[in-house]
């Protein structure tokens, strides 16, 4: 217990709550207190609200693109650098297998440069009016100003930099409230930022509870827009917020994501894709949480996921052996053992796992076993509600149009992926799954060039891609008479 509080950053200076309060952030693979923090509120969030509309109307306002492009040129550099500062909060934040967070290191990278390339690519347009020759009009793309972000505590070092890259290209400023249970990287990279030479109060982070500092930003009426990643209940909370201001926002919510396997595919790779269900303790947004699965070869591929899920190798994160590391809390870990009860009282059975690790490597922390669910009808609980744990719920189909239904019976709409080696197939499932990102004999690459969002409950609007630039700009029109 004796470690110092780590601050709030406000106007590029670190400095304790207003209210002088702290929270502990423990490991939770351990139990072992990984931090303390200052736990910010209303107040922090008014300071750091004034501090980012005086860094938009100051100086920064007269950086020019290729100035803010080199800025996130120079801080690319600096992450690469000390990427695996990066790498060890997200274990101890989350216990994110080191093989994991060593992994997301590629994409953080490109993604930091890949917005620092569109820095220099924002324009506006000289329509084909028919105002008359009298009239020169043209227009321009202007930053939309104070943006506030709220981030999930299951991918730190890529959610962050979902929501400050896009604010450094456009030239707008940030207040961003990372999740009480992974502030570390979110802390990491704002330093980092500082020294890359981004003025003060341009990116400006308060640490602190959803319910309190979260909401007061989502409620400040000098936010302009608010880009939000969490569950669905609190992006509903968001959008209440949003009325205040008539600030413009962006979600990225749950999913329920379809992984369909046609019997025709390459089993083995199937199969290997498929068991990213446990990646990250299925704490993905992405997950491929329902399997569903042609029927000639249901049973083959449901004993080889459940082979696949007691094979992995659970335990503490540091240990790079480990495959899945713990869930984050108790709450989720109540919340996903509910789920496994749930499972067996509606029918399905569990071929793999279905309870909590116990023993002395897991007792201190949130372990629970990968668990694959056979014969599950779409229609149960565990088919329907987002559990975000290990649990992949595995459902036989006939046909193609069968397998569309169902991959689309959920109000979510985040992703899915199709296996087959027919390319005829692989259209029509591809056209016909209503999600913001469909993947084909593969699962779950991502890449800075290609948005990602999505359809029905899962979210409003798409991050990555240049429309992703679209939330932070507005567009003014210049009609000139000049005759
Ligand atoms: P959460 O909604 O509980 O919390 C997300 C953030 O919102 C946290 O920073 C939290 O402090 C804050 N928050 C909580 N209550 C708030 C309130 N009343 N007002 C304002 N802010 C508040 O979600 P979580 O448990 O951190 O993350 C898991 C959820 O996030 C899952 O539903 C998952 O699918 C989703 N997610 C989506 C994506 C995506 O890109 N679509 C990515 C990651 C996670």
């Amino acid at each position: 217990m004796n470690k110092a509080p780590v601050g709030i950053i406000i106007d590029g200076k670190t400095r304790p709550s207003v209210a002088g309060r702290t929270f502990e952030k423990r490991n939770p693979a351990t139990g072992d207190l990984v931090s303390i923090l200052s736990e910010g509120d209303a107040a922090d969030i008014d300071l750091a609200v004034a501090a980012a509309r005086r860094a938009f109307e100051g100086p920064w306002s007269r950086f020019t693109p290729s100035d803010r492009q080199a800025l996130l040129l120079r801080f690319a550099e600096l992450v690469d650098e000390h990427f695996e500062d990066i790498v060890m909060t997200d274990v101890l934040d989350i216990g994110m297998p080191i093989t994991r967070s060593r992994g997301r290191r590629g994409l953080v990278s490109k993604m930091i440069r890949y917005y620092a390339g569109l820095a220099t690519s924002i324009h506006g347009e000289t329509p084909s009016h028919s105002l008359g020759d009298d009239f020169f009009a043209y227009t321009v793309r202007e930053p939309v100003g104070v943006c506030g972000a709220i981030t999930p505590w299951n991918g730190p070092a890529i959610a962050a930099i979902w929501k400050i890259a896009p604010v450094i290209v456009t030239g707008c400023t940030l207040v961003i409230k990372p999740s009480e249970e992974a502030s570390g990287a979110t802390l990491r990279y704002v330093e980092l930022l500082h020294e890359a030479g981004v003025p003060p109060g341009v990116v400006n982070v308060v640490t602190g509870y959803g319910p309190t500092a979260g909401a007061a930003l989502a409620m400040h009426p000098d936010v302009n827009m608010l880009s939000f990643t969490g569950s669905e209940g609190v992006g509903e909370q968001i959008i209440e917020g949003s009325k205040i201001g008539f600030k413009r926002v962006a979600l990225e919510l749950g999913g329920k994501s379809p992984n369909v396997v046609f019997a025709d595919c390459d089993i083995e790779a199937a199969l290997a894709g498929s068991s990213i269900i446990f990646a990250n303790s299925g704490q993905v947004c992405t997950a491929p949480t329902r399997v569903l699965v042609e029927r000639p070869i249901y049973d083959q591929f449901v004993e080889g996921l459940a082979r696949y899920a007691n094979g992995l190798k659970v335990g503490n994160g540091l240990d790079p052996e480990t495959q899945m590391g713990p869930l984050i809390n108790a709450r989720q870990l109540d919340r996903v053992t509910g789920y496994m009860d749930l499972g067996t009282q509606e029918g399905a059975r569990a071929a793999a796992g279905g309870g909590r690790l116990t023993g002395a490597a897991y007792d201190k922390g949130y372990f629970v076993s990968p668990t694959v669910f056979a014969g599950v009808d779409n229609a149960m609980r565990i088919a329907q509600e987002e559990i975000f744990g290990p649990v992949v719920c595995a459902i036989p189909f006939d046909a193609p149009e069968e397998a569309a239904r169902v991959a689309n019976d959920t109000r979510y709409g985040l992703a899915g992926a199709v296996w087959t080696n027919s390319v005829q197939t692989a259209h029509q499932m591809s056209r016909a799954i209503r999600a913001g990102t469909v993947w084909v004999n593969s699962y779950g690459p991502l890449d800075p060039t290609l948005p990602f969002g999505g359809f029905k409950s899962s979210g409003v609007g798409r991050e990555q891609g240049f429309q992703n630039l679209d939330d932070y700009l507005e567009t003014k029109s210049v009609i000139m008479k000049i005759a």
